[in-house]
C-alpha cells in the first residue's frame, strides 16, 4: 500500500422531494462559468441538468461526472416514492448516448468542477428549496489516486476520440505554423 494523504472530498446532495425544477441551478452554473463570467446564462452550458418527465412528475438535478466515448449498458429502473427511474436520470456521465453535458458549439465535456475556489457551490446557493445541500469530508487516499485528468485533458480525450490522434496532430501542426 502506497504513502496516504489525507484529501477534502465535495459533494452535493439532492432531495427528489424539494426540487420543484426551476431550473435556476442550471443558470447560475451557465452564468458562473461563461466566458467572460456571467456574460451568458444558456442552460445548454450548465454542468448540472435537470432530467424532467412531466408526465410522471419527475424532476431530478443531476452534476455532471466523467467523460467516456461508450455507453454502457445500464437498464435498470428504480420505483421511488411510487415514481419510477431510469438509471440514466440519475447518471452524470458525459456519454454518447445523450446530448447532456456537451458544450453545445465544440461538443467538447462540461465536467463539474465544483465551482473550485467558491465556499459554496453555485448551485447549491441559487437552490432557494435547499434541494442541493454542500458537504466536506476528510478521507484518506493513497497519494497517486490524487492524479485526476483536468478539463483540458478531458476535451482533448474527447477530441481524439472524435477525429483520431492523426488529425488532430495535423491541426496543431497547421495551426502552430499560423503562430
Ligand atoms: S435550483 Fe433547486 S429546486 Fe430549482 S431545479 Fe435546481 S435543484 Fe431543483
Ligand atoms: S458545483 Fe458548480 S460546476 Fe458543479 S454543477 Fe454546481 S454550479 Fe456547476
Amino acid at each position: 500500500m502506497g504513502k496516504l494523504v489525507k484529501k477534502i472530498v465535495r459533494s452535493i446532495n439532492v432531495d427528489l422531494d424539494k426540487c420543484n425544477g426551476c431550473r435556476a441551478c442550471e443558470i447560475a452554473c451557465a452564468a458562473y462559468h461563461a466566458k467572460p463570467r456571467y456574460s451568458s446564462f444558456n442552460p445548454n452550458r450548465a454542468r448540472i441538468r435537470m432530467v424532467i418527465d412531466a408526465q410522471n412528475d419527475e424532476w431530478v438535478a443531476v452534476r455532471s461526472t466523467n467523460y467516456t466515448k461508450a455507453e454502457c449498458d445500464g437498464r435498470r429502473t428504480y420505483t421511488i416514492n411510487g415514481k419510477k427511474y431510469s438509471e440514466c436520470s440519475f447518471c452524470g456521465m458525459i456519454c454518447p448516448s445523450r446530448d447532456l453535458f456537451k458544450e453545445p458549439d465544440s461538443g467538447l465535456p462540461l465536467k463539474c468542477d465544483m465551482c473550485e475556489g467558491e465556499k459554496e457551490p453555485l448551485c447549491v446557493q441559487i437552490c432557494s428549496r435547499n434541494a442541493l445541500t454542500y458537504e466536506e469530508r476528510e478521507v484518506e487516499v493513497e497519494a497517486d489516486e490524487q492524479v485526476k485528468p483536468d478539463e483540458m485533458e478531458l476535451g482533448l480525450q474527447s477530441l481524439i476520440d472524435k477525429y483520431g490522434m492523426q488529425k488532430l496532430s495535423d491541426a496543431f501542426a497547421r495551426m502552430s505554423q499560423k503562430g
